[in-house]
């Protein structure tokens, strides 16, 4: 057979906001170089693509910092009619359907692999597979990442696709192309992504040194993705952040490890020491917080020399009895001895924002309220982040009990614009209280 021709995927999405916060298909990517190292040819279609002309000349341009963050492409949409609405604008983001067509017929693909995220964005799933079918009718069509392994049934019933990768799926990709005649790629999934130039020809890149997180937080959805933990590799971490550099002039990094810090003496410390010792300007960012417990004084002072612009920290409440009931992710005290060593490296309260969960199942404003003040006397920027139930995890069946809404049935329900879990004791108001308080540190000194 000719070498088969592999399409990756990025497909638009829907959702009531979303922004570019070093947002890149890392898992697709590193897919796409297993693919090619076995024969594959590969290219990629991003539906999110900012630089897109015809969407550019329908939409006009979109805002974006010179750090390669910034918006997408976005067009108001009707909710399903099933949905009750709410006060917040429902937005289809991504290129024009006529171009994901041009860029489909162009490609003429033999394979598809769509790429999907939060479990609430599977219409922009089903969008993506309905344009293959139409441009591409010989194409078999596979989901893989978020949605597909958090609710594989839902994902093949709902989107039309011929197949659902879950987790890593290796066996299940290598079965699937058999089955269809295609050649069976070996060897490991490799750690790394696929630098192919239509996904990197950015301001921006994206990294990751450790792959999943060994902490089982309930509420999080760390461990059903990625079982394992798998320590990284300082050196093949450092030549990736360099190719990016050479070519395409990267020098701004979002970080995507959900557990930067672990193991930090024979990963994440060597890898500082080579990014400086290289001598270059780099800017680099944490959207995935790191762990507090984790930080000592030697990462404190590698991060701030080697160019690190924040440190984003999962702090999630301030109460003790929270950390013990669901994810004992730090005792106390920890955080001021991280902020003391992260100050003393010469970070500020602005480069050191704080995650606060707010809205799990029977959490209460006052509980919120009480985190959110505490990160300020400690002198750090406090962000909400609001719950999102996700199936499968512990907090999920809780999650499910409080629920007005059937977020067993309905992944759009998932989406926190819905809060799901408000009840008296945290109300939709409430919300926006802490929100406004959590602004509100932002701007002390
Ligand atoms: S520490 Fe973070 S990434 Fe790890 S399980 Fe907890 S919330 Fe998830």
């Amino acid at each position: 057979m000719d070498e088969p021709k592999v399409l990756l995927m990025q497909p638009p999405i829907y959702d009531f906001a979303l922004y570019d916060l070093f947002f890149k298909p890392y898992g697709l990517l590193r897919i796409g170089k297993w693919l090619q190292q076995n024969g594959y040819g590969i290219s990629y279609l991003n539906a999110l693509d900012w630089h897109d002309r015809a969407s550019i000349s329908a939409l006009g341009r979109v805002r974006r910092s010179a750090h390669g963050t910034g918006k997408f492409f976005r067009v108001p949409a009707d909710l399903p009619a099933h949905i009750p609405p709410i006060r917040k604008q429902y937005s289809r983001y991504g290129i024009l359907p006529q171009s994901i067509c041009a860029a489909l017929k162009e490609s003429r693909p033999d394979l598809v692999f769509i790429t999907t995220g939060m479990t609430y964005w599977y219409e922009g799933v089903t969008e993506a597979v309905a344009l293959v079918r139409e441009q591409a009718p010989e194409a078999k069509v596979l989901l893989g990442g978020i949605y597909a392994t958090l609710m594989a049934e839902h994902a093949l019933q709902v989107t039309g696709a011929d197949a659902v990768i879950t987790g890593d799926g290796r066996q299940q990709l290598q079965e699937v192309l058999g089955s269809w005649g295609f050649p069976v790629p070996d060897g490991p999934i490799p750690l790394q992504p696929l630098l192919l130039d239509a996904a990197w020809e950015d301001a921006a890149g994206v990294l990751r040194l450790n792959t999943g997180c060994p902490l089982h937080c309930d509420y999080c959805a760390s461990d059903l993705i990625t079982p394992v933990f798998q320590r990284g590799d300082p050196h093949e971490g450092f030549e990736l952040l360099m190719e990016m550099r050479r070519r395409f002039g990267i020098r701004h990094i979002g970080f995507y490890d959900d557990a930067l810090l672990m193991h930090s003496d024979r990963v994440f410390k060597p890898f500082l020491e080579l990014v400086i010792r290289s001598g270059l300007d780099w800017k680099f960012y944490t959207p995935n917080a790191v762990h507090i417990k984790l930080i000592d004084r030697e990462v404190a002072e590698l991060m701030s020399r080697s160019g690190f612009q924040e440190v984003r920290m999962g702090y999630e409440s301030s109460s003790t009895e929270f950390h013990e009931a669901h994810d004992h992710k730090f005792d106390h005290g920890d955080l001021h001895r991280a902020v003391s060593l992260l100050k003393g490296a010469g970070f500020t309260r602005g480069s050191l924002p704080v995650y606060i969960l707010a809205g799990l199942p029977g959490q209460s404003m006052r509980d919120v309220m009480g985190s959110v003040n505490a990160a300020g006397r400690a002198g750090l920027s406090a962000s909400i982040a609001e719950f999102s139930p996700v199936p499968g995890t512990p907090a999920w069946e809780l999650a499910c009990e409080q629920s007005r809404y059937p977020i067993r049935t309905e992944p759009l329900f998932h989406n926190n614009s819905f809060q799901v879990t408000a009840w008296d004791g945290l109300t939709r108001e409430d919300m926006q209280q802490l929100k406004l308080a959590a602004r509100a540190t932002r701007s002390q000194r």
